[in-house]
């Protein structure tokens, strides 16, 4: 059978070496086994007919039966197209071809019953149909009375006649051949728990579903198989690595008990006690540590990333903190300055504008173990920065990160591997977590600081701006700050910067008794930070910036952040930049200013943002209006080249395949029992299969 399912896919009937080469190419389908794989992404009702007074613009293709009453050509002989007016006992609708007119106005009979086959659209407030299919009734065409599969095609695919329906015709061919010889790929026993249809009956109604019902069964069948194995392989490897990768024994706290001791000024939340305890117990363990620790803005991460490098640093071995920007990088480093000070320990800043000098001098300190903290941007990851002896790594605000750029660190050749710890604010869904960071473990603050007030979060339209800089002057007379932040996207910059230099002259204008600030990503560096430094030293009481201050930049004085062209940022970008605000004991506000035209997903974002504050259910929102693919830093995991099941949509299949492969594998963790044969091959088959049998223990 596996013979059959490897054969190239030039070889079935129908397909040849022209359509073979376009389907390796396109999309990279090299066997029969890879084409089966292609799945319909919709199905056409061709059950149902419906009438014309039923139809409307947001119908996909539907089916109606009717007759043409007139026709005419219209437009210069150049461009000539067909218009034609298609009637039933409802109501008549307009049918349009740009092209082929000719040839339409030929086989066309007035008068004559068709099945008319197509997308309804809206033309001048009218329904139409732009190059439908049309069928005559009692043509002895095999009438269709199924759910019909669309598939996904490209340009060079549909040029060597493998649209849709060619992918259709040799489906049913391939099918016809491999149903009697397709194997199960899933135990009997996971079958029964879950109540899930076979291979052959799934395969065979996920192209051509016989009904609805079996349809879905189908989709059941093959989400779970699909989202079970990459847990199964997922946690696999997981297993194997923590088995085999060694890394620094903690055992010695002292340092860290004079910092509880003497230095920490507030009580750490019980959710920090919490995350330290399990990271404690990894960096105890000898094995390497590989956690990510999620937690809201101002849930206090890095009051734990730095207790994680006292731990370290107890221990004789050094530890960095890398972040994002350079803004951020500065920001760790002055917070942590005053910590390190009292406990003698060495901190050094390393970015990309620092001086060559200052640059040879960390590269040489860093090497002779005399320097043993290092904090900066991704310059840490210059070759020519070496560690004597590298102990944490901490990653601060991950998805700014390439997975890519992860990866590297891990590669840093040190005598045994750091832990490494990944602090991230954006609240990954968690069936995000567990497919794109199956292979991290999770720690989680889910508790911000006592004495926290929610930020209270209000959505205007641009026409009330004068009410919100009212909003703006109440916070600055009880000595606040504010930020009023404006979008920068790289395609408009332009335009963008306009927009934000208009904005700050008119917030000047308004506001002539304070001072303003301007930060923007057009200024140098030190530009930049000598603006920052003025509001963290309450010198302005007006912060007007572009997204550079997203993420980590802390001045807990700000009380109202107004966000302007709300409508142009993410839902997870605008809660980050909520996030500067609500820092300190302060109530806090947050204004989204949007023009007075919303889109609908516009409108849900602005919604969600005022209704909550809590970023897990904002993040899930986010999933769901964009997609797991537009997730940052996940695109190009690959992890998330799904080929049915959506991590959207198919949470809950997902949870019940991930405790099942858990369950497994903590019975047979080599899957060596009968009942587990099929795992076995079905994992030692699968693409970039790193599990290694022979080290799981
Ligand atoms: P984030 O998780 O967004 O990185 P930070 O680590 O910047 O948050 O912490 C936000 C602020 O809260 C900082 O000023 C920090 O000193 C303070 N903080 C952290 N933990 C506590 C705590 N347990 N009690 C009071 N304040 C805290
Ligand atoms: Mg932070």
């Amino acid at each position: 059978m596996s013979n059959f399912l490897d054969s190239k896919i030039e070889f079935l009937k129908g397909i040849g070496p022209q359509k073979g080469s376009v389907l390796n190419k396109d999309m990279a389908i090299f066997t029969f086994g890879d084409f089966l794989e292609i799945f319909p992404f919709r199905y056409d009702d061709r059950t149902t007919f419906y009438k014309i007074n039923e139809l409307r613009s947001d119908m996909n293709n539907v089916q109606i039966k009717g007759k043409i009453v007139n026709f005419s050509k219209n437009g210069t002989t150049h461009q000539q197209r067909l218009n034609a007016i298609f009637k039933d006992e409802t109501g008549v609708v307009d049918l349009i071809w740009f092209q082929g007119a000719q040839w339409v106005a030929k086989n066309i009979v007035i008068g004559q019953e068709y099945i008319l086959f197509g997308k309804p659209s809206v033309f001048g407030n009218k329904l139409n149909f732009a190059h439908p299919e049309l069928e005559k009734i009692g043509e002895n065409k095999e009438v269709q009375t199924k759910l019909s599969p669309v598939y996904h095609t490209s340009e060079s695919m549909k040029r060597v006649f493998l649209d849709s329906k060619g992918v259709s015709r040799a489906m049913k061919e391939l099918l016809s051949q491999a149903i009697p010889k397709l194997e199960e790929t899933l135990p009997e026993y996971l079958l029964a728990t879950f109540g899930l249809i076979g291979k052959k009956e799934a395969l065979a109604n996920i192209h051509f579903p016989s009904d609805e019902k079996l349809l879905q069964k189908a989709q059941t069948r093959i989400k779970f198989e699909e989202l079970f194995y990459i847990q199964l392989k997922m946690l696999l490897e997981k297993g194997i690595h923590r088995a085999s990768s060694p890394g620094l024994v903690v055992r010695n706290l002292q340092t860290l008990r004079k910092f509880y001791e003497t230095i920490l000024p507030f009580d750490l939340t019980n959710a920090q006690k919490k995350v330290i305890r399990e990271i404690r117990t990894d960096v105890g363990s000898g094995k390497q540590m590989n956690r990510l620790l999620q937690g809201d803005v101002g849930s206090g991460k890095t009051i734990v990333a730095f207790i994680c490098m006292l731990m370290a640093l107890d221990n004789g071995a050094q530890a960095c903190i890398m972040a994002p920007t350079e803004i951020l990088a500065e920001q760790h480093f002055q917070g942590l300055f005053e910590y390190c000070q009292k406990l003698d320990i060495k901190l050094k800043l390393l970015t990309g504008s620092s001086k060559k000098k200052e640059r040879a001098e960390i590269h040489t300190a860093l090497e002779d173990g005399s320097l043993q903290i290092l904090v900066g941007t991704h310059a840490l990851l210059e070759d020519k920065v070496k560690f004597k002896n590298l102990g944490i790594c901490v990653i601060d605000e991950q998805h700014r990160f390439g997975v890519a750029q992860r990866a590297r660190l891990w590669n840093k050749k040190e005598h045994i591997p750091p832990h490494i710890l990944v602090m991230t604010a954006t609240p990954i869904p968690r069936t995000l977590a567990m497919t794109v960071y199956g292979d991290l473990e999770v720690s989680v603050i889910d508790e911000l600081p006592a004495g926290r007030k929610p930020i209270k979060t209000v959505h205007k339209y641009e026409t009330s701006r004068l009410r919100v800089y009212g909003m703006i002057e109440e916070e600055i007379k009880k000595g606040h700050q504010a930020y009023v932040v404006f979008p920068l996207i790289e395609e408009s910059e332009k335009i963008d910067l306009k927009n934000l230099m208009d904005g700050y002259h008119d917030i000047v204008r308004n506001f002539p008794n304070y001072h303003v600030s301007i930060v923007h990503g057009k200024l140098s560096p030190s530009e930049k930070e000598s603006e920052m430094a003025r509001f963290v030293r309450k010198e302005t009481q007006i912060m007007v910036a572009t997204t550079v201050i997203e993420v980590g930049v802390n001045v807990p004085n700000a009380t109202i952040m107004v966000i302007e062209n709300a409508e142009r940022f993410g839902l997870a970008q605008l809660h980050q930049l909520r996030g500067r605000v609500g820092r300190g004991g302060n109530q806090s506000f947050c204004v989204l200013v949007t023009g007075n035209k919303l889109s609908q997903d516009g409108k849900v974002r602005m919604e969600t943002l005022v209704r909550t504050t809590d970023g897990f259910e904002i993040a899930d929102v986010d999933l769901k209006l964009r997609g797991p693919g537009d997730m940052s830093g996940t695109k190009q995991s690959g992890v998330l080249e799904l080929k049915l099941a959506s991590l959207v949509f198919d949470g809950a299949i997902l949870k019940e395949a991930r405790a099942m492969a858990e369950k497994i594998l903590s019975k047979d963790l080599k899957l060596q029992h009968p009942a587990n044969a099929i795992l076995y091959k079905q994992i030692s088959k699968m693409k970039g299969n790193k599990v290694d049998w022979g080290a799981i223990s």
